[in-house]
């Protein structure tokens, strides 16, 4: 016997065909035992999801207009469902309730958490399972900041006292009783939370693609799954843009030591990826786990002769950094030369890009000092890097090949990563070349 947390996305949860669908997979199961659910996502392109509307009547109540007629089609996403799946279950008094609630201002993140809460209302009931609100387990410190401690310990206490139940996902409570939500996507990091709490031997998180590519289908064409990755790795992919779960979802069972498995709901026999705190096992035929890019870094370029000989140049240009609020991302430097990489976004606006130049001149005097932008940052990511010689030759030969210039190259110590800086217009075109070098 085995204890799994499911969590479903709203994709998987926008209609009733799709409820079908998440009751066979969990019950296809015995070990899976709690489930984490979305708000009802979209069912169609052009659709809008539920969170989103409830955000917006938030904003309609804040600008003084009335809700009724846009919460009608709240109220009929749920009753659809409801009525689709052939339910006995009457929430008429809890949509009022909240209708009334966000007309009275009870705050942004109530309004958006209602729908993974009357979600996991109408999950529940269909499954057969217990209700538990997450209000009464997932709490947050004055501050704002999750607090972990005391939500695992009552979390964990909660779910011993049930053979199975739906959770929703993405909000909490604050310390006076208020409503708190994660940042978007935050159900992800709920369905986490969970999995440690129960103690569970795998997470599955079950959204609208088989696991992780090895590529964004965007820029490269039908790009292999990844049958396995490490938690470093998908951080250092997650970091340049590969997004299949919320950043911070990775942190609560990693410090368990819980695997995570990506699964399709919409293809349950696909095994997915699995993701995994550590293991020695790669392809070696492909040698590199994924690839990702990013465009909007900048780059500021330093200068001075026998810099290198000079104690404490590095700390005095950070510092100017630090107090312009400012974190740098990558410090590529040579002998009489040091280039921080930051995002374009932390130095935006003239006055502060003048401030910047100002404070780096007057603190370490340099022979010139420049910001260049329209920088973009590739990462190629994988474990195997480590035992193959020969990884980085490729990917230089192979974006050469492809008549693109290289700006900046960065090789993290655990070899786990090569960062490759292009021109922002080059990135697409470095990323195929990369990617058809490894997987032909
Ligand atoms: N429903 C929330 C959102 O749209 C949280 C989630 O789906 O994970 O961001």
């Amino acid at each position: 016997m085995g204890m799994k947390v499911v969590k479903f996305g709203g994709t998987s949860l926008a209609d009733a065909e799709h409820f079908r669908r998440v009751a066979e997979i969990v019950k296809a199961d015995p070990d899976r035992h709690f489930v984490v659910a979305s708000a009802p996502g979209k069912r169609f392109k052009e659709d809008v999801k539920v969170t989103d509307m409830l955000y917006q009547c938030y904003e309609l109540v804040r600008e003084g207009k009335d809700i009724t007629d846009y919460y009608e089609k709240i109220k009929e996403r749920y009753n659809t469902i409801i009525a689709d799946l052939g339910l006995d279950f009457d929430i008429s008094g809890e949509l009022d309730y909240i209708q009334n609630a966000i007309t009275h201002r009870s705050g942004q993140d109530f309004a958006a958490s209602r729908g993974e809460y009357l979600n996991s209302l109408i999950l529940a009931k269909f499954l057969g399972y217990d209700f538990i609100d997450a209000e009464s387990v997932v709490f947050f410190r004055e501050n704002g900041a999750y607090d972990n401690e005391k939500t695992n310990e009552v979390l964990s206490a909660e779910l011993k006292k049930h053979q199975n139940a739906v959770i929703p996902g993405f909000y909490g409570v604050m310390p006076n009783g208020t409503i708190k939500t994660f940042s978007r996507g935050g159900s992800d990091i709920t369905g986490s939370i969970v999995a440690r709490a129960a103690e569970a031997d795998l997470y599955e998180n079950w959204t609208d693609v088989s696991g992780c590519l090895m590529a964004d289908p965007r820029i490269v064409d039908n790009p292999l799954p990844i049958k396995t990755i490490t938690y470093r790795e998908l951080r250092e992919l997650s970091y340049m843009g590969a997004s299949v779960l919320h950043e911070d979802a990775i942190f609560p069972v990693r410090y368990a030591g819980i695997p995570i498995n990506i699964r399709n709901t919409n293809d349950p026999a696909a095994p997915g990826t699995m993701i995994v705190s550590g293991t020695s096992e790669y392809d070696s035929k492909l040698v590199i786990t994924g690839i990702a890019g990013k465009r909007g870094f900048s780059v500021i370029n330093i200068e001075k002769d026998m810099m290198n000989s000079e104690i404490g140049f590095g700390r005095r240009v950070l510092d100017v950094l630090e107090d312009n609020d400012i974190s740098f991302e990558h410090l590529p430097s040579g002998v009489d030369t040091m280039s921080v990489i930051v995002s374009s976004a932390s130095i935006k606006g003239e006055a502060k890009r003048e401030r910047i130049l100002t404070s780096i001149n007057k603190r370490v005097h340099p022979d010139s000092v420049v910001i260049e932008d329209g920088l973009a940052l590739l990462a190629v990511v994988g474990r195997g890097m480590v035992k193959a010689k020969g990884t980085a030759a490729r990917v230089f030969a192979a974006i050469s090949a492809a008549d693109i210039n290289i700006r900046m190259i960065d090789q993290g110590s655990s070899e786990l990563n090569i960062i490759v800086g292009v021109e922002e217009h080059d990135l697409e075109r470095a990323l195929n070349a990369i990617y058809k070098e490894f997987v032909k």
